[in-house]
C-alpha cells in the first residue's frame, strides 16, 4: 500500500536520506530501528510530508508522487493518508483532550461538531480517557497525553499510522501501557509504521524491521531473523547494545 523509492532529503549539505526504498504491505506492521541521527524520523515526515523530500517517489494506495514535481493537490491527498504520533505529543496547549481529538475532524475532515464529538468520545474511550474529557494538557501525565495523541490520529481514520518514538518521552512506569494501546492497534489489521528504541516490542509486533544508519537502509527483513541473524555487523552492533 506504500512504495517509496530512490528518496532523498538534504538539510543544507546535509544528506539526512540518501536513497531510501522500501515497501509495505496492507496491514503490515514495520518497526523502523537505528541509531540517532540516522534519518529516521525525517522519513516519517516526508512520507507525510511534514518535511519536503529534495527527489524520489511516494506511492500510498491509488496516489504517485513525483517528489520533485509533486503540485499542492497531491501534496494534500498524501497528507491526509496518513497520521503521525509524536515523541513529544504535540497537543494542542490550550485545547481540552476532547477538543484535542476533535480539532482534525472538524477543521480537516470537515465533520459536524456533534459528530465529531460522538466519534471523539468513542476513541477515548478505547484508551481510556472518557475521565479526561475537559482536561488540559498539562493537567495529564506523559502517558495520558500520549493517549491522547494516540486519539488524534486514530480519529482521522487514515490508511497509514506513523509513530515516531511514541514511548521515549515517557517514565519507565508509563511506557507499557501506552505500547499495550500500540500493540493492540496492530491487531486490527491497521498499517503502521513504527520508530522505536523499544527492542521486545519490535521483535514482538513487527511483521517487518528495518535498519537504518546514516541516511540509507541497512537491513530489512523479519523480526526473527534481524533480532537473531542480522546479516551486517552494523545491524549486529546496534541490537547488542540493548541486550
Ligand atoms: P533520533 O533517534 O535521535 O530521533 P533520527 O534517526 O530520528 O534520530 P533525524 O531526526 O531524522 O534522525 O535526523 C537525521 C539528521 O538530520 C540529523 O543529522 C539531524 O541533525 C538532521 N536534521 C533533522 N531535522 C533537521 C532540520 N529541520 N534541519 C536541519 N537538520 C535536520
Ligand atoms: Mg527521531
Amino acid at each position: 500500500m506504500l512504495t517509496i523509492k530512490n528518496l532523498v532529503k538534504r538539510f543544507g549539505d546535509n544528506e539526512v536520506l540518501k536513497d531510501i526504498t522500501m515497501d509495505v504491505g496492507q496491514g503490515e506492521v514495520i518497526a523502523i530501528i537505528g541509531p540517532s541521527g540516522s534519518g529516521k524520523s525525517t522519513l516519517l515526515r516526508c512520507i507525510n510530508y511534514l518535511e519536503e523530500p529534495d527527489s524520489g517517489y511516494i506511492n500510498l494506495e491509488e496516489l504517485s508522487i513525483d517528489t520533485t514535481r509533486a503540485n499542492k493537490k497531491d501534496i494534500d491527498r498524501l497528507t491526509r493518508k496518513s497520521s503521525m504520533v509524536f515523541q513529544h505529543y504535540n497537543l494542542f496547549k490550550n485545547k481540552t483532550v476532547l477538543e484535542n481529538v476533535t480539532e482534525g475532524l472538524i477543521v480537516t475532515r470537515k465533520m459536524k461538531k456533534k459528530e465529531a464529538v460522538e466519534k471523539a468520545r468513542g476513541i477515548l474511550e478505547k484508551v481510556g480517557l472518557l475521565a479526561q474529557l475537559k482536561q488540559y494538557p498539562a493537567t495529564l501525565s506523559g502517558g495520558q497525553q500520549q493517549r491522547v495523541g494516540i486519539a488524534r490520529a486514530l480519529a482521522m481514520d487514515t490508511p497509514l499510522l506513523l509513530f515516531d518514538e511514541p514511548t521515549s518521552a515517557l517514565d519507565p512506569e508509563l511506557v507499557k501501557g501506552v505500547l499495550d494501546i500500540i500493540k493492540s492497534i496492530t491487531e486490527l489489521n491497521q498499517t503502521m509504521i513504527i520508530v522505536t528504541h523499544e527492542m521486545n516490542f519490535a521483535k514482538e509486533v513487527s511483521d517487518k524491521v528495518i535498519f537504518m544508519e546514516d541516511g540509507y537502509i541497512v537491513e530489512e527483513g523479519p523480526p526473527k531473523e534481524v533480532f537473531d541473524h542480522p546479516k551486517h555487523r552494523r545491524t549486529a552492533q546496534f541490537i547488542h547494545q540493548f541486550d
